[in-house]
């Protein structure tokens, strides 16, 4: 039989798989976890004598990667590790910030199936999917990093490194149940992001099942043939199911959708293609992130330069649709997703 990992549990199911015993014991073992942040359980000496004997009498153990590596952005905000898994998978989590508040960028697979074509983990295809306990343990990877250096606390979490959140849906959402627990890690349900390609099952899921964190949908293209292109798992769910799938989404949910904007010189950065864009989104609580290309070594693409990046955020500001041209901050720790991993020349 497989240990308990105690990373992917919720409280509630800590509680029924230590039944007999009295529920303060759960919660004292889940707070060494999620709040002392013990990386290993070699049986703390102050555990009382009932959860002692409960430890050694199960099978129980505490996912916590290797950190095969670490590059630190020059300016020392930004760090980005490539944490190697119990099987000797690679995947990355990055955690930046400024004085107090604090963004981990999580993986949710090894590999992705998705393909997009500029993208480094789509080049290297797909592994496995996350377990619960590979997603909790970032978390708690960046949340030991941080008390350690004592620059401040996690705020926020992005689901944007490695891997497609909604083809891993219920791994996901059994982790951000657990680091959302006001009982553990009590993070902020609205300052959590979920990155999808455009699942539209998930998305919809996400909806019906009323998840409260923020949704981010990957656009960059704004016609079925333009999206294809760059994302070939458009044509399994196209354009048009995609924007109803959001339009659910809003409807049903009351939050606005943030889609994101790789910009491609020559590709997908004119004029034109924002005025697509601002059609396409009309009717739809939206704001739109627009972030130059980072260039990987299985795409020629380039960044679209700074001017036509203006330029297509002035067309999407004349059509009243926010925009934010995110910075390339952090370029210098291999920044776009799976890009440090494919530098390792890791699996
Ligand atoms: N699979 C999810 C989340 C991970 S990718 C998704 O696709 O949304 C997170 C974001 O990084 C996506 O918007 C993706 O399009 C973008 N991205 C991937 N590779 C990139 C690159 N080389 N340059 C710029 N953005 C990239
Ligand atoms: Fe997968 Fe997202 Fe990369 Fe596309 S951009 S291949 S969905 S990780």
């Amino acid at each position: 039989m497989r240990p308990l990992d105690l990373a992917a549990v919720t409280l509630p199911r800590l509680e029924r798989e230590m039944a007999g015993l009295s529920p303060v014991h759960a919660r004292r073992l889940w707070q060494t976890v999620h709040r002392e942040l013990t990386p290993e359980l070699s049986g703390p000496a102050h555990f009382q004598p009932p959860l002692r004997r409960w430890l050694e009498g199960n099978a129980v153990a505490l996912t916590a990667p290797e950190v095969a590596r670490v590059i630190r952005s020059e300016d020392g905000w930004t760090r980005k590790f490539l944490l190697r898994l119990a099987d000797g998978q690679t995947v990355e989590t990055v955690l930046m910030g400024y004085p107090g508040r604090f963004t981990a960028c999580l993986s949710t697979q090894a590999g992705c199936a998705m393909g997009c074509v500029f993208c480094a983990t789509g080049q290297a295809g797909f592994t496995r999917h996350l377990t619960t306990g590979e997603i909790v343990a970032q978390v708690l990877h960046c949340q030991r990093e941080l008390r350690r250096d004592g620059r401040g606390r996690l705020r926020n979490l992005v689901l944007m490194g490695m891997g497609e959140p909604l083809h891993n849906y219920d791994n996901v959402m059994t982790a951000l149940e657990i680091v959302t627990d006001p009982r553990g890690g009590n993070l902020g349900p609205s300052r959590i992001s979920i990155s999808t390609v455009g699942v539209v099952p998930g998305i919809r899921r996400l909806a019906e099942e009323r998840r409260p964190y923020n949704l981010a949908v990957s656009l960059h293209g704004a016609s079925e043939a333009d999206r294809a292109a760059l994302v070939p798992v458009s044509q399994r769910w196209p354009l048009h199911e995609l924007m109803a799938s959001c339009r659910h989404y809003t409807a049903t949910t009351g939050r606005k959708i943030f889609f994101e904007w790789t910009l491609i010189a020559g590709e997908n950065d004119t004029v034109d293609q924002a005025r697509q864009v601002a059609e396409l989104l009309r009717g739809i609580p939206a704001h739109v992130n627009l972030i130059p290309l980072n260039p990987t070594a299985g795409y020629a693409g380039t960044a679209a330069s700074e001017s036509s990046a203006h330029g297509f955020q002035r067309i999407l500001r004349e059509e009243k649709i926010p925009s934010t041209i995110r910075q390339r901050r952090g370029l210098d720790v291999a920044a776009g997703c799976g890009q440090l991993r494919a530098r390792a020349g890791e699996s």
